[in-house]
């Protein structure tokens, strides 16, 4: 597929599907899928690349996507991770130190893969007719329920992805998700999430941490700027459709209402997580004040809200240790009191407002299992020594990551130091 797209911030011009290679759609329960291969070889779009992929990238695709989905994120699935048996020339971390390494494939599967940036490129090259036709073929096959094209169909239609891309976005802030290059060309127009690139997951709670060492001067797609981008790349797809409709005002307004409903939608997300149900006065300040602890303590977000749901307002010693064994900082003491206080404020909403059913639900928002980076990276690392069981390991526990599976508890536990600073684990590139 062709497409455009805005890549960090700037507009790039025709990108296209350089490694990914569709092989044909097929209909399940009336259900339609693409399949594609990614990494299999030169495409029309290949540019000055070689459309080839390596294992450890495709690793991180399969296990990721799969890991996502089964956490109840809206994103593409991987059907296949195979070996080409080739050997494939990369400079992963693009300092002039290229070595081979293995080939490999993945199958992908979704709905559609169009991306904003297939309508980018036909709205930039002023293709009005073809923008229609993609545009067209989009509602007819995958927003089955808008109805028939029209200037208020193309209106909801722009309404239902900015819908779609925003739920999506409240999942990545929910679990801590970094996708780490929210490019308009990698932004579905189904609102999947799409294209595993240098993602990661949060480990110590910080907005301002992203994986993409490309990206590491501006840190334009950190966690926390997550909400703002997919906003800022909603905006261009609507300039994208703006021909469409010949009249800007319904789309500004759409795109104007988008910062509340995400302020709204996330905060409910977070007192889920919280195991808050009711509404209460304090609501954005509790929630506010816990990300800064958070941020402050160096908690590792996983754990935290997991052993959250543990939490009984009469023992909060028996809490503090808990968090005291989640945070990464040296120096955990400090925030005792910030810490306190919050517990304080929180246990006097718990017992305001008992809940019999609070573990079990907290516990179906606040995975114990995610797909650690230093975890992918053992896996790969495995892999490239033909031993598969990590693989194997990681894909059978993600597929229960709301799940206690006991057998797996070591799993559920802080980054191992060795990890800090090894490229792979925290430090990632766009090398495919
Ligand atoms: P990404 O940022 O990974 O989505 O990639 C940006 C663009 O580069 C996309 O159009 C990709 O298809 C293309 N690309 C990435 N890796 C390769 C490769 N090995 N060969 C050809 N094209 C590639
Ligand atoms: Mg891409």
């Amino acid at each position: 597929m062709c497409y455009g797209g805005h890549q960090f911030g700037s507009w790039a011009g025709q990108l296209g599907d350089g490694r990914a290679i569709n092989l044909f759609e097929t209909k399940v329960h009336d259900q339609r899928w693409a399949l594609q291969l990614k990494g299999a070889g030169l495409t029309p779009y290949s540019r000055t690349a070689d459309g080839l992929a390596v294992l450890r990238s495709s690793v991180r695709e399969y296990l990721c996507s799969e890991a996502m989905y089964f956490l109840g994120v809206p994103t593409t699935r991987a059907l296949s991770l195979m070996l080409t048996g080739d050997e494939v020339l990369r400079d992963m971390m693009y300092d002039g130190n290229a070595a081979y390494e293995k080939g490999a494939v993945v199958c992908r599967v979704a709905p559609s893969f169009i991306r904003f940036g297939n309508f980018q490129i036909l709205a930039a090259r002023g293709e009005t007719e073809n923008l229609k036709k993609l545009t067209d073929y989009t509602l007819r096959y995958f927003y089955t329920d808008l109805g028939t094209p029209s200037k208020e169909t193309y209106i909801a239609f722009f309404k239902e992805i900015v819908k779609r891309t925003m739920e999506m976005i409240v999942h990545w802030q929910r679990i801590g998700f970094v996708h780490g290059v929210m490019n308009t060309d990698n932004m579905s127009i189904l609102g999947l999430t799409i294209d595993y690139g240098p993602y990661g997951w949060l480990e110590n709670y910080d907005p301002g941490w992203t994986p993409n060492t490309t990206d590491a001067q501006g840190k334009r797609y950190r966690f926390g700027n997550q909400p703002g981008i997919a906003a800022w790349n909603l905006f261009q797809l609507a300039n994208a459709l703006y021909p469409l409709i010949g009249e800007a005002a319904p789309l500004e307004e759409i795109i104007n209402g988008i910062q509340e409903d995400y302020e709204k939608s996330y905060l409910d997300m977070m007192k889920e997580k919280l195991g808050l149900i009711h509404r209460f006065e304090t609501e954005k300040l509790l929630v506010a004040s816990l990300e800064d602890i958070l941020y402050a303590s160096e908690t590792d977000m996983t754990m935290f809200f997991r052993l959250l749901s543990g939490f009984d307002p009469k023992d909060k010693a028996g809490f503090l240790h808990k968090w005291n064994d989640s945070s990464y900082a040296v120096a955990f003491e400090k925030h005792i009191p910030a810490i306190n206080e919050w517990l304080d404020n929180y246990s006097a909403l718990l017992q305001a407002h008992p809940d019999p059913e609070r573990k079990k639900k907290m516990d179906t928002v606040n995975p114990k299992y995610v797909l650690r980076n230093y975890m992918a990276q053992i896996a790969i690392d495995a892999a490239d020594k033909g031993d598969y069981s990590f693989i194997e390991e990681f894909y059978l526990m993600l597929q229960k990551p709301y799940d206690e599976q006991p057998e797996y508890e070591r799993w559920f536990a802080k980054r191992p130091d060795w990890a800090v600073n090894k490229v792979g684990c925290s430090m990632l590139s766009c090398s495919s």
